[in-house]
C-alpha cells in the first residue's frame, strides 16, 4: 500500500457529520450511511486497521447553539453527544456490513458504549475490529478535527484522512470561486499560513508537530477511499516540507 515512500496500515478516517446527511439538511441518510459502511467494511476485510472519528455537525454544533444564546459549554456537550449518536449509527451500519465494530466514547456512558482509553482502542485494532472514537476529545472548545488528530497520534496511525465534500484542498472555495486552484501537495505551514480551511489550526498543528501525514479527499466519490489506500494519488496530501 505505498504512497510515495509511505506505507499505510493503520488509518484514522475523520468523517464530518454532514457527510452522513446526503441530500438532507439534518440528521442521517440511511442510504449514505450504508454506502459508507460498505466501503469501510471492504477496507477492514483487506486488512487495514481502521479507526473512525465522526463529527456532529449534522445534528448540533456548540458554536451554532451559542450563537442562538445557549451557554457555549452546554452547546459543546450537546455537540459531543451528537457525535456519539452518529457513531452509534455507524457502529450499527458496520455490524450490518459484517464488521466487528466498537464505539468508544471520550465521555463516560457505560450503558451505551465503552469508555475511550488508548490501550482499549489498540486492543480492538489488534483484534481486527474497527473502532469508532466518539465524543470528540471530551472537552468543550475543541472540534472533532482536533479529536481526529489527537486520536490518530495516540493510536500511532500512519495516516489521517479527512473526508470532505470536495476533492481536496483548493486556494479558495471551489463551489464559490471558479479561479480556485487545486493543491495535490501542501505543507502544514502553508495550510496554516494561508488559512486554507483544511482543518482547524489546533488539529493541523498537532499533525505538524507529530509529523502525521494528512489526506483530504472527497467521500462522495465512491471507491476513492479504497483507491487512496491502494496507493493512488487521491485528494491533497498535507505533510512536512511538501510545498504546493
Ligand atoms: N465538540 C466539542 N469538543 C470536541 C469535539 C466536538 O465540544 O472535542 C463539539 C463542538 O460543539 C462541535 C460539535 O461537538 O461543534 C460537533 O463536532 P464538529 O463541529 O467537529 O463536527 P463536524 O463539523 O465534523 O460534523
Amino acid at each position: 500500500m505505498p504512497d510515495g515512500e509511505r506505507t499505510y496500515r493503520r488509518v484514522l478516517l475523520k468523517l464530518s457529520g454532514e457527510a452522513l446527511m446526503g441530500e438532507g439538511d439534518f440528521g442521517i441518510d440511511p442510504a449514505v450511511m450504508s454506502r459508507l459502511a460498505r466501503e469501510i467494511a471492504a477496507l477492514a476485510a483487506d486488512g487495514y486497521e481502521l479507526a473512525l472519528v465522526i463529527g456532529g455537525g449534522n445534528i448540533f454544533r456548540g458554536a451554532g447553539l451559542a450563537g442562538g444564546g445557549m451557554d457555549r459549554v452546554t452547546g459543546d456537550h450537546m455537540g459531543m453527544l451528537a457525535t456519539v449518536i452518529n457513531s452509534l449509527a455507524m457502529g450499527d451500519a458496520l455490524r450490518k456490513a459484517g464488521v466487528d465494530a466498537r464505539v468508544l466514547s471520550s465521555l463516560d456512558m457505560d450503558q451505551v458504549c465503552e469508555p475511550y482509553a488508548v490501550y482499549r482502542a489498540l486492543e480492538h485494532l489488534d483484534r481486527g475490529r474497527v473502532v469508532i472514537l466518539s465524543a470528540g476529545t471530551g472537552n468543550p472548545f475543541f472540534t472533532t478535527d482536533s479529536a481526529a488528530s489527537l486520536r490518530a497520534i495516540e493510536i500511532q496511525a500512519d495516516l489521517l484522512i479527512k473526508a470532505t465534500k470536495v476533492d481536496g484542498v483548493y486556494s479558495a472555495d471551489p463551489m464559490k470561486d471558479d479561479s480556485a486552484v487545486f493543491y495535490s501537495r501542501l505543507s502544514y505551514d502553508k495550510a496554516l499560513a494561508d488559512k486554507l480551511g483544511v482543518m482547524d489550526a489546533t488539529a493541523l498543528i498537532l499533525c505538524r508537530d507529530q509529523d502525521l501525514p494528512l489526506r483530504v479527499m472527497n467521500i462522495n466519490d465512491e471507491g476513492a477511499l479504497a483507491r487512496l489506500l491502494k496507493g493512488n494519488d487521491i485528494g491533497t496530501l498535507v505533510s512536512s516540507g511538501e510545498q504546493a
